[in-house]
């Protein structure tokens, strides 16, 4: 079966071909500038790079102009959609597996736009031009939240009245749960051992970054919470403050929600502490030219991280494995040699040439005699959402 997937954002229109007979990606690329102007769509289908420029006024006419590259190329004879998955970042306490999209469902998920009103939107006109224009076809949301679900109470539970958090649902979700698992289940592979006997830490680690500790193939804790603002600092977003952080601003700077949003998730993290950039290779390279904030941001989200690897081995009282990914996780080795060096406490042994050699494939960066596998691990999260959605079609 050839399934679409889709990742609807405000701008923007992700898309990836799946061949699920043999899990391959047959084409994949994304719209930007969606409803701005100098629009356009670049792609690579089978191999081929594109590029067209097209201002467009919705999704809709970004698909459209999606499919007709694909027809043109890949969907060709009889091979058509036969599913169509949706990245949605938001699924709270309603939904914990892939589900095939009814109107009862659309209507639960419109109800997510309170705990994540700038993502769910889109994601709500990317299903909705997907249904008008594969009449007939199933479509399946996967939802980022849906791995977490599994945290203990205590795990998820913050420290306010216990009402008004059942009241609101206030409580921690967690995001990137399709890469978290689908890194883990990975890191089992390169082990060769059960995914379900092992204590892992997941550190995704991109413009949004969460780590997560997953115990006997179960996510136990993870570090974004109730909105992905939460955890260790980000490109733009502040990671972990105190609240009282939040009263002093809402007090001193006489801004209001709406204000404090805007900061908290724009100008925050990396960005805000250096003030060079939200990139991370940026601020490395300006760290490379001796600017101290650019240092300090880096140090910062090095820390966090660090702490939250050590927490969570405490949490699994043990780690068989922590694996790196995301764009930074990937890539800094600045990042991974900065942490894996400071986890020696649980004999994990760094192999310093593997660590610096660049690479895009699954490998483990510590030594043979490491008590910790240290792994790297490119994540696949289109992969995770095509097999989702093939699995809730098969239902
Ligand atoms: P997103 O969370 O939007 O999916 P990515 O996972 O692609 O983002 O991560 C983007 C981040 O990865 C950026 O901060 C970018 O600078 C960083 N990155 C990419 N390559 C490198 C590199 N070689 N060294 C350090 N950081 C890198």
């Amino acid at each position: 079966m050839l399934i679409l997937v889709l990742n609807a954002g405000s701008s923007s229109l992700k898309f990836n071909l799946m061949d699920m007979d043999r899990e391959e990606t047959l084409a994949e690329g994304i719209a930007e500038r969606i409803g701005l102007s100098e629009g356009f769509i670049r792609w690579t289908i089978q191999g081929e790079k594109g590029r067209i420029e097209l201002d467009m006024n919705g999704h809709k006419k970004a698909l459209s102009a999606i499919m007709e590259q694909l027809h043109q190329t890949v969907l060709v004879g009889d091979r058509e959609v036969g599913a169509v998955g949706h990245r949605v970042v938001h699924g709270a306490n309603s939904f914990v597996d892939p589900e095939l999209i009814t109107p009862a469902v659309l209507t639960e998920i419109e109800a997510m736009t309170f705990y994540a009103p700038l993502h769910i939107p889109p994601s709500l006109s990317g299903i909705r031009t997907a249904q008008e224009l594969f009449p007939g076809v199933p479509q399946v949301a996967v939802f980022d939240t849906a791995f977490h679900h599994t945290m203990p109470d205590y795990a998820y539970t913050y420290g306010l009245p216990y009402e008004l958090s059942q009241r609101l649902g206030l409580r921690r979700f967690g995001f990137h749960g399709t890469s978290h698992q689908y890194v883990a289940e990975q890191t089992a592979v390169l082990l060769d051992r059960p995914f379900d006997q092992l204590k892992i830490v997941t550190c995704h680690l991109g413009n949004g970054s969460s780590i997560t500790a997953v115990q006997n193939g179960k996510c136990v804790d993870t570090s974004m919470g109730l909105t992905p603002l939460e955890g260790v600092i980000m490109g733009t977003r502040c990671g972990n403050l105190d609240p009282g952080v939040i009263t002093t601003l809402l007090e001193q700077e006489n801004m209001d929600g709406k204000a404090l949003a805007n900061l908290l998730n724009k100008k925050c993290g990396l960005l805000g502490i250096s003030g060079v950039s939200s990139d991370c290779r940026e601020v490395e390279e300006a760290m490379g030219n001796k600017n101290k904030r650019a240092k300090l941001a880096l140090e910062t989200l090095w820390y966090g991280v660090l702490k939250y690897v050590g927490g969570y081995a405490a949490a699994m009282n043990g780690v068989d494995a922590v694996t790196f990914t995301g764009g930074i996780g990937e890539n800094s080795n600045a990042l991974r040699t900065w942490v894996c060096s400071r986890l020696t406490y649980l004999g994990a042994r760094l192999d310093a040439a593997v660590n610096d050699k660049r690479s895009k494939v699954a490998r483990f960066i510590s030594t043979p005699d490491s008590a910790v596998a240290l792994a790297v691990i490119p994540t696949n999260e289109e992969l995770m959402i095509a097999r989702g959605t093939l699995h809730a079609v098969e239902k």
